[in-house]
C-alpha cells in the first residue's frame, strides 16, 4: 500500500537521467548485485518497455536490484496484463513516476511496418496480437508521410507514436492510475532510447 517514503518524480527522473549518462559514458558504477539501501529499497520508478535484449533497463539507467519495477513486452505495448503489471507496482511499492520506453530499430514497429506495407503478416496468431496493438498507430504514421518515406524514418515516427499510444492507454484505461495520477503525484512519460548512442531521450512535456 502506498508508504511515506515516496519518491518524487522529478527526482526518479534525475537519477534514470544520472544512470544513464554513466552508462553512455561507460562510467557505470552500480554493483547489479547489491540493493540500493538509499532507496530505502523501493523501486524508484516504474518502466515499461521492449523485450528486446539490447534494452535491459537496468542496465541502460544503471541501477541495481530494486531500484526499477519493470514490465517488458515486445513493441512496450499495454495490454490487461501489462496494465495489471503496473497497476500493482504502483499501489504496492509506491513509484511515483512510470516511464514508458521506445527504441531505436525495434523489431515489433518494424514487423507491423511490414504487414501494413508490404503485406508480410507475422507468422502466428500470437505475433499477430502484438502487432495488432501497434497497427492503429502505425497506419496513422503511414497516411500523413506516405508509403515511400525512407523505412528508417518511417520506423522512428512509429516508435515515436507508439510510446505516446501507450502513454495514452495507460492514462486513460486505469481508474487506478488515474487516482494516483490526479491525487498521489503520479507522472507518467515517454522516453527514446537511441542504441547507437547509448543515450535515453525523455519525453517530457
Ligand atoms: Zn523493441
Amino acid at each position: 500500500m502506498p508508504n511515506s517514503t515516496k519518491l518524487p518524480p522529478a527526482e526518479a527522473l534525475a537519477l534514470l537521467k544520472a544512470g544513464n549518462a554513466r552508462f553512455a559514458s561507460n562510467s557505470r558504477k552500480v554493483d547489479p548485485h547489491a540493493y540500493d539501501y538509499a532507496v530505502d529499497e523501493k523501486p524508484i520508478a516504474i518502466i515499461l518497455g521492449c523485450c528486446d535484449h539490447r534494452v535491459p533497463p537496468d542496465i541502460l539507467f544503471d541501477q541495481g536490484l530494486g531500484n526499477l519495477f519493470t514490465i517488458r513486452v515486445a513493441g512496450n505495448i499495454v495490454t490487461p496484463t501489462q496494465l495489471g503489471s503496473i497497476e500493482f507496482g504502483a499501489l504496492t511499492f509506491g513509484p511515483r513516476l512510470i516511464v514508458v520506453m521506445g527504441h531505436q530499430r525495434c523489431g515489433a514497429i518494424m514487423a507491423t511496418l511490414k504487414d501494413q506495407i508490404e503485406k508480410q503478416p507475422p507468422g502466428s496468431d500470437s505475433l499477430k496480437a502484438i502487432v495488432d496493438e501497434i497497427a492503429p498507430t502505425c497506419c496513422s504514421c503511414i497516411e500523413s508521410h506516405g508509403e515511400n518515406d525512407e523505412f528508417e524514418k518511417l520506423t522512428y515516427d512509429v516508435t515515436m507514436s507508439n510510446i505516446n499510444h501507450s502513454i495514452e492507454r495507460l492514462r486513460s484505461d486505469s481508474p487506478i492510475l488515474k487516482d494516483l495520477a490526479e491525487n498521489d503525484g503520479l507522472q507518467i512519460i515517454g522516453a527514446y532510447y537511441n542504441m547507437d548512442e547509448g543515450r535515453v531521450q525523455f519525453l517530457e512535456d
